[in-house]
C-alpha cells in the first residue's frame, strides 16, 4: 500500500517540478531600455512586453519594439506605432500554437505593413515613415523593416548581424532596378550649373528611401512590403539594437554594439546615442532601443568575454534568397552555430510575399477574405494574388490568398501597372 502511494505521489511532484524548471529554462528575461535625441520630433517608437497569443495567458507572451522615423511631418510615424501592430496580429488566423504562429508572422508582417500604408494613404496626409518592427518571442527574434532604420543582433562569439537592409537608393542597386522598372526615376539633385549633389533620390517626390509607409504623394514605387528576417538565438542569447539613422548614419554597426558591451540595457541605448553625438553631433533625429535576451539564472547583460561554448544549432534556410550583402552576412551568421536561419525574405512583389494559400482563405459561409485587409469579400470578386502575374512561378489565378479590389488596385500601383495617385473605382 505504501508503495502505491509512493509510486503516485513522487513522480507527479517531480513531474511538476520537472515542467516548471523546463518552463523556466525555455523562457530567456528580456530586458530594454531606450534612449532619444529629438532634432525634428519625427522620431517615434514603441516598447511593449505584455503582449499575448492567448489573451490573459501569461505562458503566451511575447514582446514588441518599434522605430518609426517620419519624414516631411510625423503623421505617418504616429499612425504607424499607433496602428501597425493590430494589423499584423490581426492577419495572423485565430487559435494557432507557438510554433505556427511564429511561422505564419512573416505573411502576417507584409499583410500588416501594406494595410497600414494603404490606410493611412486614404486619410490624405502627406509624410512617410520608416518602420522596423521587431517581435521577441522567447528565444525567437522577428524582426520586419521598410525604410533605413536598422537592427542589428550582437551574440557570444557569434558577434554583430545585421537583421535588416537598408532600404536606401543610394546602396541598393536592386531596389534601384525595381524603382525604375515600375515607372520612377532615379537621380540626384542638380543644382545651378548642373552638377550633381547628394545621394541618389527617385523622382517625382525626390525622397532617398525606396521603401517606406506613407508617401501618397511621392509615387507607389515606394513600396511598404518589409524585407522580413526571423533567427532563433541560441540558449546564450544575445542583444538587439535598434535605431533610426541618425545613430547609424554615424556609427557603424559594429561600432555601436561595441561601444555599450556590459552595459545594462538602458546604460546601453544612452551609451549608443551618446557616442553617436560626439561623432557627429545633433544632426537629425536620434533614438535607440536596446533588448537584451538573457538565458534563465543569469540575469547580466551579454558581457564582453565569451563563456563556455554552447552547443551549436545546425543551421539552415527556409527560404533564402540571394540579397547582396545580407546574405552574406547571414552564411556568416549561421556559419558561426550561434543563431538559427528560420526566415529570410525581401522581395518587394506581393505574390511572392503572400504565398500559396492552398485553402485559399475561404470560410464555410462561401466568403473569401482579403490576404492585406482582412475584410470578407463575395466569391465572385476576389482576385487571386497570383492572377495575371507572368513572373509567378506557380502561377495559379484560381488559388488563394484573394484580395479585395482595393488591395489589388493598391498591388498594380506597386507595380507600376498604373499611374500612381490614379484611382480605378
Ligand atoms: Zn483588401
Amino acid at each position: 500500500m505504501g508503495s502505491h502511494q509512493h509510486h503516485d505521489l513522487v513522480p507527479l511532484a517531480a513531474l511538476i517540478s520537472r515542467e516548471m524548471k523546463s518552463e523556466k529554462m525555455e523562457k530567456p528575461t528580456v530586458r530594454y531600455g531606450y534612449a532619444a535625441q529629438s532634432r525634428k520630433g519625427e522620431d517615434y517608437f514603441m516598447m511593449k512586453t505584455d503582449c499575448a497569443r492567448v489573451p490573459g495567458q501569461q505562458s503566451t507572451s511575447f514582446s514588441v519594439f518599434a522605430v518609426f522615423d517620419g519624414h516631411n511631418g510625423n503623421a505617418a510615424a504616429l499612425y504607424s506605432r499607433d496602428n501597425l501592430l493590430n494589423h499584423i496580429l490581426s492577419a495572423i488566423p485565430r487559435g494557432l500554437g507557438r510554433e505556427e504562429w511564429l511561422q505564419a508572422l512573416p505573411r502576417a508582417l507584409v499583410a500588416g505593413f501594406v494595410k497600414t500604408d494603404k490606410e493611412f494613404q486614404s486619410k490624405g496626409q502627406t509624410s512617410g515613415t520608416t518602420a522596423t518592427f521587431v517581435i521577441v518571442d522567447r528565444w525567437t527574434v522577428t524582426v520586419a523593416s521598410v525604410g533605413d532604420s536598422r537592427c542589428i543582433l550582437d551574440t557570444q562569439g557569434g558577434g554583430v548581424s545585421v537583421l535588416t537592409v537598408d532600404h536606401r537608393l543610394e546602396e541598393n542597386q536592386e531596389e534601384r532596378e525595381r524603382v525604375k522598372a515600375s515607372g520612377g526615376e532615379v537621380g540626384r539633385l542638380s543644382i545651378l550649373g548642373g552638377a550633381e549633389i547628394g545621394p541618389l533620390r527617385c523622382w517625382p517626390g525626390g525622397l532617398c528611401l525606396s521603401r517606406s509607409i506613407g508617401d501618397m504623394d511621392v509615387g507607389e514605387f515606394i513600396v511598404p512590403i518589409p524585407y522580413v528576417k526571423q533567427v532563433k538565438l541560441s540558449n546564450a542569447g544575445g542583444r538587439l539594437i535598434i535605431a533610426s539613422d541618425g545613430i547609424w548614419d554615424a556609427v557603424p554597426s559594429e561600432m555601436a554594439a561595441k561601444s555599450c558591451r556590459g552595459l545594462p540595457a538602458e546604460l546601453a541605448a544612452r551609451q549608443v546615442v551618446k557616442e553617436a553625438l560626439r561623432t557627429r553631433g545633433l544632426r537629425d533625429d536620434t533614438t535607440c532601443i536596446v533588448v537584451d535576451i538573457i538565458p534563465p539564472d543569469n540575469a547580466m547583460p551579454p558581457a564582453s568575454p565569451p563563456r563556455k561554448k554552447q552547443s551549436k544549432l545546425k543551421a539552415f534556410f527556409l527560404r533564402a534568397k540571394s540579397l547582396g550583402s545580407t546574405s552574406k552576412m547571414s552564411k556568416k551568421l549561421s556559419a558561426v552555430g550561434i543563431v538559427e536561419e528560420l526566415f529570410e525574405e525581401g522581395s518587394a512583389m506581393l505574390a511572392e510575399r503572400l504565398g500559396n494559400d492552398e485553402t485559399g482563405g475561404s470560410s464555410t459561409s462561401g466568403l473569401f477574405i482579403c490576404g492585406i485587409c482582412q475584410v470578407d469579400i463575395a466569391a465572385s470578386e476576389g482576385i487571386s494574388v497570383h492572377a495575371g502575374s507572368i513572373f509567378s512561378t506557380s502561377s495559379k489565378p484560381w488559388q488563394g490568398p484573394f484580395l479585395c479590389a482595393d488591395c489589388r488596385n493598391k498591388k498594380d500601383a506597386m507595380e507600376g501597372k498604373r499611374p500612381s495617385g490614379v484611382k480605378v473605382t
